[in-house]
């Protein structure tokens, strides 16, 4: 249930222990947010809320029937998601940082298409500990000087809680792995900051599974979440993963959430990148995640997925005349 108190409410603390809620601020107003199984208030405290909402499972503050407009999230002065602008953002870069060189040119690359958010992993969570698992700290320090250099914003992966607080300070979105998603150290830094947060889709999370992830960080305090569905995990083996395309319809219906499609780690392979992407854009979905990497074939992580500069840029101009269909525009 949500409670919004009416203005000049100061018992907010025993409301708060009576109804097993906690207290959120939120555009101006104040909420208290509990369990969807309590449906309730008293008729004595009737008269100290402005509006209640009571809901069938525990998607709440990410709800459209609590706020129904999709969030507006600020990448930066110039830039928004969500909300009224229409904006299609392409988040893009290699899937590690492995050197400077590799980065900066790839940064140089995306920035001269246009591309504004560059993205790659520092703290990589591997399947095997034998492969390379990321530069860490040398490699946020590498994406910040790219950021530098071209303008870029930067995000970039917080795989457990040794280094989240690290992950927060470097970059201008955090994203939560697909692995992190149920990792509550980072669902709580995530909640502390007010940076926007690109939650990504466990292989094996249903939605509500997903989207309750995002409520731990919503109701904590951080209201700047954007969904990311990266594909699950379904008895197909031909391609990496399968992209839930059905999903991203529901998220996109039930929820208030930014959605962001990450075709390059569903599909597992560069052949299919292009027209998964074409699909999630048709769909109307707020962003795309896409790997481009210099040399897709020496790519220390997820060789097999990333797409050449070629690949990139022949996807990038096939992308922008499907968003301009349906009203939208990449940035
Ligand atoms: C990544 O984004 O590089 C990554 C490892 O993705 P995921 O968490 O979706 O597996
Ligand atoms: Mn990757």
């Amino acid at each position: 249930m949500i409670l919004q108190l009416k203005e000049g409410i100061s018992e907010i603390n025993s409301l708060c222990e009576r109804y097993q809620a906690t207290e959120l601020k939120w555009l101006g107003k104040v909420f208290l947010v509990n369990s969807s199984s309590k449906k309730e208030i008293l008729s004595s405290d009737q008269d100290k809320f402005e509006q209640t909402w009571v809901f069938e499972n525990d998607i709440q503050l990410a709800s459209r029937n609590f706020h129904n407009p999709t969030r507006e999230i600020k990448i930066s002065d110039l830039l928004q998601l969500g909300g009224n602008s229409q904006n299609t953002l392409m988040i893009s870069g290699p899937c590690s940082v492995e050197n400077e060189e590799q980065l900066m040119q790839t940064a140089e690359f995306l920035h001269g298409l246009g591309v504004k958010v560059l993205r790659a992993g520092c703290y990589k969570p591997r399947t095997s500990p034998y492969t390379f698992q990321g530069l860490g700290r040398k490699g946020l320090e590498i994406l910040a000087k790219a950021r530098e250099k071209y303008g870029m914003k930067i995000i970039t992966e917080a795989k457990d809680g040794s280094h989240i607080e690290e992950v927060i300070e470097y970059t201008d979105i955090v994203q939560i792995g697909s692995k992190a998603m149920y990792d509550h150290a980072i669902l709580k830094a995530c909640a502390k900051t007010q940076k926007p947060i690109l939650l990504k889709r466990f292989f094996g999370a249903t939605l509500q599974e997903f989207v309750q992830s995002a409520e731990f960080i919503l109701s904590a305090g951080n209201p700047n979440i954007i969904l990311c569905e990266r594909g699950i995990r379904t008895f197909e083996t031909k391609t990496r993963f399968t992209l839930d395309l059905c999903g991203v319809a529901f998220l996109k219906e039930y929820t208030n959430l930014p959605i962001i499609v990450d075709p390059s780690h569903a599909m597992g392979y560069a052949y299919g990148v292009s027209d998964l992407s074409k699909a999630a854009i048709a769909m109307g979905v707020d962003g795309l995640l896409i790997e481009t990497h210099p040399n897709p074939q020496k790519a220390l992580s997820d060789a097999s997925q990333q797409l050449a500069f070629d690949q990139y840029k022949s996807l990038y101009h096939q992308v922008d005349p499907i968003a301009h269909a349906i009203g939208r525009k990449i940035c």
